[in-house]
């Protein structure tokens, strides 16, 4: 867990006692988001969100979620409680068969759904986040009717394309897929999500690699820039200064020759 601006996650998890000091160390942060490993995991974290809500009535806070604890209503309710309004869940698959092969729990993506469906219900703000990888861009074409027949509501639609970190960089031979090969899917993805109502937002998609018509979509840059990298050709590009950028971890295994630059009259 951490919030935005804390060190990058350790081995071991912060104790309470260090978590709160570090929020007591924070001046008017912008946002405060708990982000994992997996939050919900730990059995203080509704002491830890009834202290934030205390502490920062006005700071908006966001809590980032496997979703799948909030398959229990009485823990939903428990958590709204103490002042969670808007949380982001990880949806890796459009079914079981890819879901829970990425996440190999079998019953998680089953209970994820419920999760999302019981945080809609309960009024909190709730985006899905969905993750592109070889295991997981192909789906993404089904995602949004997913949505709409199973879970209404949700605010946003959020497709990202993965950063290279963690348990992806261990497995990342078998996770890395270029973006030119993405990108058709994400292009249909978006098709659904305009023909379904739901609302639908791009992160780290270069706009360069989407056709134009789809670039509007784009959230632009979302995290801290020393975690991106704009090629030099990127110079010459007339999106440069709303362009989300390119992972600088992607720059360095993959390459930066599939981005080339726009030139707009
Ligand atoms: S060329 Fe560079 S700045 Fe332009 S859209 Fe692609 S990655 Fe972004």
């Amino acid at each position: 867990m951490c919030t935005s601006i804390m060190p990058p996650p350790k081995d071991v998890d912060p104790t309470t006692e260090q978590i709160i000091t570090h929020l007591n160390g924070l001046d008017e942060p912008d946002i405060i988001i708990f982000t994992g490993g997996e939050p919900t995991l730990r059995p203080d974290l509704e002491e830890l969100v009834r202290y934030v809500h205390n502490r920062f009535p006005d700071t908006p806070f966001r809590l980032l979620t496997n979703g799948r604890r909030f398959s229990y209503r009485d823990y939903t309710e428990r958590m709204v409680a103490a002042g969670v309004d808007e949380v982001e869940v990880s949806l890796c698959g459009p079914s079981p068969e890819v879901h829970d092969v990425v996440t190999r729990t079998p019953g998680s993506f089953i209970q994820s759904l419920e999760g999302i469906r019981n945080l809609v219900s309960a009024g909190v703000h709730t985006n899905v986040r969905y993750v592109l990888h070889e295991l997981t861009y192909k789906s993404v074409v089904d995602v949004p009717d997913l949505l709409y027949r199973e879970a209404p509501g949700i605010g946003q639609l959020v497709v990202m394309y993965m950063d290279i970190i963690g348990n992806a960089l261990r497995h990342r031979k078998q996770l890395i897929v270029p973006y030119r090969d993405v990108a058709p899917y994400v292009e249909r993805a978006a098709d659904a999500a305009v023909e379904r109502g739901v609302p639908l937002a791009l992160y780290h998609i270069p706009s360069c690699v989407i056709a134009p018509a789809y670039r509007h979509l784009s959230a632009g840059i979302t995290v801290i820039e020393r975690r991106i990298t704009y090629p030099p050709q990127c110079e010459r590009c007339s999106l440069r200064s709303s362009c989300c950028g390119v992972w600088k971890t992607y720059a360095k295994d993959v390459g930066t020759e599939e981005f080339v630059p726009v030139i707009e009259p």
